[in-house]
């Protein structure tokens, strides 16, 4: 979902990430998912730029594009293997970091960076890896997401 390249500074390049199905979005009445990019994408680029849809497409702008993002340059997701969503939902006031693997797993890197990243903000995150959700923060906050997950619901309503 490549966003206006006027409202950024960094630019997404090749990466398409949030157009191959690793976000769960609907594009024109096509379910996107893991497995099912979006099928207007077409080799790393959108058959439907000028008319893409404004939600998500023109709206969407990923953390690490965006202008105040705090990640490095090589953590650009089709780099790092993950999408950075911040403050994605608001936990007891607190926003909540989410980082969606792009593939199997985030790299260890990029992995290793958010986390201390998370720790030293004190933001908690949820990050995916091998189909599960690992939380990062104050016991509580772990503790909520477990139960969160036992019942079934997932950690943040769109992923
Ligand atoms: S419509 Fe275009 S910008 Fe939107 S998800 Fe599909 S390929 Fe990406
Ligand atoms: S995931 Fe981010 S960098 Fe990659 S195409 Fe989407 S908005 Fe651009």
């Amino acid at each position: 979902m490549p966003a206006d390249p006027s409202t950024t500074k960094r630019r997404c390049g090749d990466c398409t990430a949030c157009c191959d199905g690793w976000l769960k979005i609907r594009i024109r009445d096509h379910d996107v998912y893991p497995g099912h990019p979006c099928p207007f994408s077409r080799a790393g680029q959108c058959a439907i730029y000028e008319e893409r849809p404004v939600d998500p497409c023109r709206n969407f702008v990923c953390g690490w594009l965006a202008p105040t993002s705090p990640l490095p340059e090589w953590m650009r997701p089709d780099k790092s293997d993950l999408i950075f969503l911040p403050a994605s939902f608001v936990w007891r006031t607190i926003p909540v970091d989410v980082a969606v693997a792009v593939g199997a797993r985030p790299k260890a890197k990029a992995r290793a960076w958010l986390e201390a990243f998370s720790r030293d903000t004190r933001r908690p995150l949820l990050l995916q890896s091998d189909g599960d959700w690992h939380a990062n923060g104050p016991p509580q906050f772990l503790t909520d997401m477990v139960e969160r997950l036992a019942a079934g619901r997932g950690p943040w309503p769109s992923v």
